[in-house]
């Protein structure tokens, strides 16, 4: 029986990594430019790939200080600290800031909260690159708490401002801003989950409902893309995670139980890994 494919209204590349591919594509036709990311452009193999290809190469923090002058770093989507703003400086390198805006929108209110004394309470993934940027603009003081249940016992007086990782999931800001509301009096909240995380969310939720096999592509490491697993999991029993068309569980896909097999992919991934995958479940 032939398959139905249904691919999820809001899938795939988001405004703000489009938006880095695209600054970085520009320094990749310009011949003798040294051209550094520091880390990872986006959490997706297959564009880290071709990147190396053209000789962009990833860097680490620690390796900033070993920069020629005349080099070019790229600053991601996730930002970074201040403090790594002005080590850049220090080499004489330029920067190509492509921090996505919305999350240059939450270092902005951290960084007024924090000067007027406010707390800060960021909700999402201590480990993640973006989080680590935005607890920089308060000089690594804030509190990341993904439930609230690590709330410090401050005075019922302190100002507390809360902030989001833009890829948290609604249900766990929400959770710590009840948490957080719960101790303190005086609370500035800002829900600065990114729409384009909240619309590819609900469409894969919606999705998930309609179709026997779901199937989310994206990197092991995107954490926008493995919440999206999360998410069909919940509504669609048959989830599959894939990296990419190399990646697909073809024998699980070719049962006959499967006819109708829908596809979202994390913000991090381009059009072409999944059309490759369409084209892949198209062949069975
Ligand atoms: S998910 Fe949203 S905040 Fe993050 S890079 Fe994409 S557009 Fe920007």
């Amino acid at each position: 029986m032939a398959k139905e494919i249904i691919l999820a209204d809001n899938a795939g590349f988001c405004f703000g990594v489009k938006r880095a591919v695209d600054m970085v594509a520009q320094y990749c036709s310009e011949e003798g430019v040294k051209v550094y990311t520091l880390g990872h452009l986006i959490h997706n193999t297959d564009v880290i790939r071709r990147l190396e290809e053209r000789s962009i190469h990833a860097i680490k923090p620690e390796q900033i200080k070993e920069l020629d002058p005349d080099s070019v770093v790229v600053i991601r989507s996730h930002g970074v600290t201040p403090q790594i703003y002005d080590l850049i400086k220090q080499t004489g390198a330029a920067v190509v800031d492509a921090t996505c805006p919305y999350v240059r929108v939450i270092h902005k209110k951290v960084e007024h909260h924090y000067r007027l004394g406010y707390q800060i309470v960021i909700v999402g993934d201590q480990g993640h690159p973006e989080v680590q940027g935005i607890n920089g603009w308060c000089a690594n003081t804030a509190i990341i708490t993904r439930d609230g249940k690590n709330l410090p016992d401050w005075d019922r007086a302190r100002d507390i401002c809360v902030v989001a990782q833009t890829t948290e999931r609604l249900e766990n800001y929400e959770q710590v801003l009840a948490a957080v509301k719960a101790k303190y009096k005086n609370v500035a909240a800002f829900n600065t989950i990114c729409t384009a995380t909240k619309d590819r969310q609900e469409s894969a939720a919606w999705l998930g409902r309609q179709v026997d096999l779901m199937i989310v592509i994206g990197s092991k490491s995107s954490s926008n893309t493995r919440k999206l697993v999360e998410i069909s999991q919940v509504n669609c029993a048959n989830t599959v995670f894939a990296e990419n068309r190399s990646d697909l569980p073809l024998d699980l896909i070719k049962q006959e139980q499967f006819t109708k097999i829908g596809i979202t992919a994390g913000a991090s991934t381009p059009d072409w890994v999944i059309a490759d995958v369409i084209d892949a479940i198209r062949s069975i």
